[in-house]
């Protein structure tokens, strides 16, 4: 994870670099660091948050036209501020930020000590600028010759940005495996991340791929090399990315307007590709493959955290619409087993940033064992979105509260039209089943619109149920992965131990935890396996849980045994994930809220994992 920004220019960096790195704030936040550059490094970095850098940076340090910053996630060394990026070089020549993980950075540390490098840090990243200075000083070469060199001897994942004082016109970055992007505005570069901290300055872009380098100098010049030294032809694209979209708008956290905006972002996730007049679906990024598609035998789909429960999700949607198998994997997983690819399987990667670092090598992996790969993502122009074969953006817009929600319900709405295109073509729904399908997946976003009405009565249940230690989340079916979702949303951001269970899998295990004192979060909207689900409320109901029950509308039987209600609108089975999740982040929220969590930066988490 990380955030790295960089800015070469004309103008003041300090605050650009700032606001970058505020932009960035949600890939990690346990410390942050800027160096500025002109006859000398000026280096300030501590430990907390980019406000606590601000403090330390006491007022807006002297004036400088080129820079770098970081907002670090520890991975290698606690988090304090000797660990924190950026780090400079022995001899005090070289500063630099980094993204990823070095894998043999013990070796190298080794082979450098013996050669009289001094480390002051416990990170991997300093390994690396000790390697460059070592082929700098020892070949008397520039500085992109020697980060070259480097590139050529670390193993692992890196995004980096590199400054020489000697040489301080230049921004050498490179990348393999953790994201980068070069913003070419007029008389300016800036180098991140993502583009979040570009879009003020310029709409032009350039993504770095792995294996590339840039050297960036103050006369205008963007030159790409590849690891060999080849020339790269940059390739300059527009983004459509709006400042906006990166603010909190008048909300308290990002999290509570991603939730407010899911009525809107799942209508724009449809757009154009559902039209209940005409009957038609139409998933234009799928297309070129779709042959592949409707012919597979079997879907293999691959994602981390609330991207898996959606996959989770999808298993019902494509098992019981497309008569298609399915098998979920944790990306974590398949990328390291050996799995059986045959012919005719389809690999299906979930990620909001499309930047997860296993999901990626997941997909490569099975990639090199013949299987054609599709992505769902939501960040355009992200890894996951260059390396598959095809694919669909959902179009949740920026998604910056760590805990996801707009993209999980982005996700589910575009696996949902995926899965009736398929069953449509494949013929295994009929007709007018179909037909009713579609226009009811129309009326979702209005829906969702009724269930946020539900806010203040969730908001009072999280009064009641805010000082718990535990909570227990069931759900069946199509909801099943919504227990798992629900639970884990309260675990990130209230850091309140939850488990998500199949309701009637209670019984084997969890019903030993029972007692008055755990909230017991069901999920009750089936229309399949309703009275199931009524007998296992009972059951949780009988050694005296608090119960809080999701039901649809009208539901009346319920509400003689739940403590608390939230209804929602009723729907048709496959599509009420989409509605029943929605109380279920409105509930982690106000718990968080009311004990005190930060929501949008909760400990020890970072919204793009690209580390493993
Ligand atoms: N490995 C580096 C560190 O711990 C960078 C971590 C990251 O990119 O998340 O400082």
């Amino acid at each position: 994870m990380c955030g790295i920004v960089a800015y070469l220019g004309d103008k003041h960096a300090y605050p650009i670099l700032v606001e970058g790195l505020h932009r960035l704030e949600y890939r990690g936040y346990d410390s942050a660091g800027i160096v500025l550059l002109d006859d000398e490094i000026h280096l300030v970095k501590k430990k907390g948050k980019v406000r606590d850098l601000e403090d330390a940076a006491g007022g807006t340090p002297k004036r400088s036209t080129i820079g770098i910053g970081h907002t670090r996630w520890a991975t290698h060394g606690e988090p304090n501020d000797v660990n924190a990026h950026p780090h400079l070089s022995g001899n005090g020549r070289l500063a630099l930020v980094h993204n990823g993980i070095i894998e043999n950075y013990a070796i190298l540390k080794k082979a450098l000590e013996r050669l009289g490098h001094t480390f002051v840090s416990e990170t991997d990243t300093e390994v690396f600028v000790h390697l460059i200075e070592e082929y700098q000083t020892r070949d008397g070469i520039s500085i992109e010759e020697a980060v070259l060199q480097a590139l050529n001897r670390v193993i692992g994942a890196y995004a980096i940005v590199v400054v020489d004082k000697e040489d301080p016109d230049k921004l050498v970055a490179a990348r393999k495996q953790s994201p980068l992007v070069v913003g070419v505005g007029d008389d300016e570069f800036l180098v991140a991340s993502d583009a979040s901290p570009i879009v003020k300055y310029t709409n032009k872009v350039v993504y770095l791929n792995d294996h590339e380098l840039a050297i960036i100098t103050r006369d205008g010049n963007l030159n790409i090399r590849d690891i060999a030294n080849n020339h790269v032809e940059p390739r300059v694209e527009e983004i459509d990315l709006k400042i906006e979209e990166l603010e909190k708008e008048g909300y308290d956290f990002f999290m509570h307007k991603e939730i407010h905006q899911q009525p809107q972002t799942i209508m724009d996730c449809m757009r154009g590709r559902l039209n209940v007049q005409e009957g038609w679906i139409k998933l234009g990024g799928l297309e070129e493959y779709k042959k592949q598609i409707l012919q597979a035998n079997r879907m293999i789909i691959a994602g981390c955290g609330t991207s898996w429960h959606a996959g989770l999700i999808a298993e019902y949607l494509f098992e019981d619409l497309a008569r298609l198998p399915v098998e979920v994997e944790y990306a974590s997983e398949l990328r390291y087993r050996n799995p059986v690819i045959r012919e005719g399987d389809v690999v299906l990667a979930i990620s909001q940033s499309g930047e997860t670092a296993d999901t990626l090598a997941a997909l490569k992996h099975v990639k090199e064992k013949g299987a054609t790969i599709y992505g769902i993502v939501n960040v355009v122009g992200s890894s996951i979105a260059r390396i598959t074969h095809a694919g669909s953006y959902i179009h949740a817009g920026p998604e910056i509260g760590v805990a996801s929600t707009k993209a999980f319900t982005g996700q589910v709405t575009l696996l949902s039209l995926m899965a009736l295109m398929i069953g449509y073509e494949r013929g295994t729904i009929p007709l007018t089943r179909y037909e009713e399908l579609i226009s009811e997946l129309g009326q979702i976003p209005e829906k969702v619109r009724e269930v946020l009405a539900y806010e203040e009565q969730v908001k009072y249940i999280a009064s009641e149920i805010k000082d718990t230690a535990n909570a227990l989340y069931l759900g069946r079916g199509y909801n099943f992965p919504v227990a798992l979702e629900g639970a884990l949303k309260l675990k990130e951001i209230s850091y309140i131990h939850a488990e998500g269970y199949p309701a009637a899998e209670m019984k084997h295990g969890p019903i030993a935890l029972i007692d008055e004192n755990m909230p017991v979060i069901v999920i009750a909207t089936n229309q399949s396996a309703y009275d199931k689900i009524l007998s296992n409320v009972q059951e949780v109901k009988a050694r005296k849980a608090k119960v809080i029950a999701i039901t649809t509308k009208g539901d009346e039987q319920l509400k003689k045994y739940a403590d608390y209600i939230v209804e929602i609108p009723e729907t048709m089975e496959p599509f009420t994930p989409l509605l029943s999740v929605i109380p279920l982040q409105l509930l982690s929220y106000y718990i968080a809220v009311m004990r005190g969590c930060n929501v949008d930066q909760p400990r020890n988490l970072a919204k793009s994992v690209t580390v493993e």
